[in-house]
């Protein structure tokens, strides 16, 4: 038996190398496929639970690997139905995940990152300093659990994911492709590529590089202004990507994959509350093919960001609708947990990562 930090990680694996595993093992082949199966499909949390496995390949694979699923921590409800988790990771330290229910949809809201290295303004998230990426296995695990306290608490299986939780998930580009690849493949928990949107903060180097690598998922920009100067001063990637090179990535991204763009967009009072702003978000969106999604501020506390008076709304709503540029506006679910769009950060959670 090797030692125990010796072990290897079960979901680190990819097929081919599981059915390499199995072969150097003199065990045939069919059994990784079953192994595979207890893993991505079925989502066990430990070795002994894979029933149709003889007991000396159990031990085999126990005496190699391990599966270090996550574990909720806390579990919090909002009294609109949605549940903010504390999802625990192998090392202790914690992200959130959320399942945001509506009458036709279940939603996952999960972490790609512990904390996040981007410093937005107006974000909780950003206060955390990054600790590190998570591994395809903690994304994974964080999908199938709400997929689970879905069928437990409303009776109804996952339906949608979205990648804004805590993190830049273009920033941990490999793992979050290996993990929505176990998402949405039939021997994995088979959910469509279309109910999946990632959102990124604009990164064009790595936008590019998804639509070159042919991804079939949704695409969603936190653009929040389309003026450089403005955007800077809440976003400071916007220096190094401004919108000029954004938007040739967008193009990009639209020439190869034929699919609209989604822009979240908040719009704070004194901020981005001007004609200016709207006429530069029209322009925008008449260039690249897009739809706008209007999202309410959920505030972090700071005086400076201040949710601007709905006429504001409204000029924005009207002003793209006039230009015929789909438009939405999202209100914001699970405030009073703090489990909205940019407040992923609770204060157990800074003081148990800060200890580390
Ligand atoms: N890093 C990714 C995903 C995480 S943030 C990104 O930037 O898109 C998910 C969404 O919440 C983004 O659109 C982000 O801009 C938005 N957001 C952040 N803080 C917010 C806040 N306080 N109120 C409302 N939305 C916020």
């Amino acid at each position: 038996m090797i030692k125990e930090t010796l072990k290897k990680n079960l979901r680190g694996l990819s097929k081919a190398d599981l059915q390499t595993v199995f072969n150097d093992w003199d065990e045939p082949s069919f059994r990784a496929d079953q192994v595979y199966d207890w893993i991505w499909a079925k989502g066990v949390h430990s070795i002994e639970e894979m029933r149709n496995i003889p007991k000396q390949i159990i031990k085999r694979l126990n005496d190699n690997f391990f599966i270090k699923p996550i574990a909720f921590e806390n579990i919090q409800k909002s009294s609109d139905g949605t549940i903010k988790n504390a999802v625990r990771l192998h090392d202790g330290l914690i992200v959130e995940s959320v399942l945001i229910p509506t009458d036709k949809r279940i939603t996952a809201c999960v972490s790609s990152q512990v904390g996040c290295s981007l410093n937005c303004a107006f974000c909780a998230t950003a206060k955390l300093k990054r600790m590190r990426n998570l591994n395809p296995d903690e994304i994974f695990d964080q999908v199938l659990s709400i997929h689970k306290q879905g069928i437990e608490t409303f009776g109804r299986p996952l339906t949608n994911i979205v990648f804004m939780g805590m993190g830049e998930p273009l920033m941990n580009y490999n793992n979050v492709l290996k993990a929505i690849e176990k998402i949405t493949e039939p021997s994995g928990l088979g959910i469509s590529p279309r109910r999946i949107t990632l959102s990124t903060v604009g990164l064009p180097k790595m936008i590019k590089r998804l639509a070159d690598d042919g991804v079939k998922f949704n695409l969603a920009v936190s653009l929040h202004s389309a003026r450089d100067n403005v955007r800077s001063s809440m976003m400071p990637i916007n220096d190094a990507a401004p919108l000029i090179e954004l938007e040739d990535s967008l193009d990009y991204w639209y020439k190869l994959t034929k699919r609209k763009i989604t822009f979240e967009y908040v719009i704070w009072k004194g901020i981005n509350d001007d004609i200016e702003d709207i006429n530069a978000l029209v322009r925008l969106c008449k260039r690249i093919p897009s739809k706008v999604n209007l999202i309410e501020y959920n505030s972090i506390g700071d005086d400076k960001f201040q949710q601007a008076d709905e006429e504001i709304t409204n000029s924005y709503q009207l002003a793209l609708n006039r230009s015929g540029i789909s438009v939405h506006v999202r209100r914001s679910r699970g405030k009073d947990i703090d489990a909205a769009c940019g407040q992923l950060a609770n204060k157990n959670m800074t003081t148990i990562n800060k200890e580390k």
